[in-house]
């Protein structure tokens, strides 16, 4: 019996995304591998960090890189970092004055377009956000105005979903550039692209990017992977654990430390051509499997939800001539054993996805899809 079995707690076939609900990824033998043999012995972790930072730089071809415990608590960070700079000096009078702020700036600016849920990850480090725009459009002028000796950084928030009403990165780099503002590029689920690894940091001249360990790159759940500029990393460093700073409550295992970079080299690794294409074929035999349904419509989405250049399948129930809504059949989906988790779409479809499933998943997912509407078109029959 597994933990899981004892605890009756159902297993999830994960078609949805890499959601933190959901447990974000499944790591692959060599990521637990690697933590399993870094549970074995003590090190110093500050040595272990620096150590990691350098080989994690070197990967993803950037002056320097820091594990955090997940994109969130790099926000946080990366914040700290910006408002302080790396100097011991001013960090320590930072702390003395927390929450206050005089001295230092305490406000962020971002796209009214970025407003995402992540927010209260960057009002933690105790800056203000001042929104630019509208979710619409923004122009020059408003970024360059709201820059003032107030601002320690810019966040922009990776993502082909939410480019609409942003400027484009390199022009938001070169406008804060010019006022001496760093920006801070959340790109926590813009993997892939692997390049994106380099390209926000190195092309595009972000000062520092954050991306999730725990959704495509596969590493623990509860890691996240900081890229950029070396002195704002050492400030990340000097805030963080086992510093007895603002950061220490995100503070990272060594097994976790570890399996991240391990994770990352397997990552760097994979032929992710071939993981395109095999996502493209799921996609192709699941329209293929449920096409003939009546009262169904199924169609492939793309890019995916996140963004990212990945199919979706969409399965769209016709209210005249099923018995099932899309909510109904979200819940049936979830309800079952193992459950099975897809997204539902304004009560109007739900969508699912491939890269997230384990082999042999994806037949029973269209089976129980195939039952579940087949069931439902012979009711409407009846
Ligand atoms: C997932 C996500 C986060 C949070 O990442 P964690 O690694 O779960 O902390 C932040 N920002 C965006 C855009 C995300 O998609």
């Amino acid at each position: 019996m597994t933990w899981y079995e004892r605890l009756g707690v159902r297993r999830v076939i994960n078609a949805d995304a890499r959601l933190t609900r959901l447990g974000g990824s499944i790591m692959p033998p060599e990521v637990v591998e690697a933590m399993a043999e870094a549970a074995r012995w003590y090190v110093d972790i500050d040595e272990l960090q620096r150590a990691v930072g350098r080989r994690l730089a070197e990967l993803t071809r950037n002056e320097a890189a820091y594990v955090t415990s997940g994109a969130a608590a790099g926000l946080t960070l990366a914040t700290l970092a910006c408002v302080t700079g790396p100097d011991p000096v001013r960090i320590a009078r930072h702390l003395a004055l927390f929450p206050a702020t005089e001295g230092f700036p305490d406000e962020v600016v971002i796209h009214a377009a970025h407003r995402i849920p992540y927010d209260p990850a960057v009002r933690l480090a105790g800056v203000r956000l001042v929104s630019i725009g509208t979710v619409l459009k923004t122009e020059p002028w408003e970024l360059e105005a709201a820059l003032t000796e107030r601002t320690a950084a810019v966040l922009y928030v990776a993502g082909a979903h939410l480019s609409r009403g942003a400027l484009p990165l390199a022009r938001v780099v070169e406008i804060a550039h010019a006022s001496g503002v760093p920006v801070i590029v959340d790109a926590a689920a813009q993997l892939p692209p692997v390049e994106n690894l380099w390209t926000f940091t190195r092309e595009l001249g972000a000062d520092l990017a954050i991306f999730s360990g725990g959704k495509d790159l596969g590493g623990p759940q509860s890691t996240g992977l900081i890229v950029g500029r070396a002195d704002l990393v050492e400030a990340i460093h000097l805030h963080g654990a086992p510093n007895q700073r603002l950061g220490r409550p995100f503070k990272v295992s060594r097994e976790e430390i570890v399996g991240l970079l391990a994770a990352v080299e397997r990552y760097l690794r994979l032929d992710h051509d071939a993981r395109r294409r095999a996502c493209e074929a799921t996609i192709a035999q699941w329209i293929d499997a449920l096409r003939d349904l009546p009262g169904v419509r199924v169609f492939r989405i793309f890019p995916n939800e996140a963004g990212q250049p990945l199919p979706r399948l969409g399965v769209e129930p016709d209210p005249t001539r099923c018995r099932l809504t899309a909510r109904e059949l979200r819940d049936r989906l979830w309800d079952g054993d193992p459950r099975i988790a897809v997204s539902l779409h304004d009560d109007r479809y739900i969508s699912l996805t491939a890269e997230t499933l384990e082999p042999g998943e994806a037949e029973l997912v269209v089976e129980r899809l195939r039952r579940l509407l087949g069931d439902a078109a012979a009711a409407s029959r009846a």
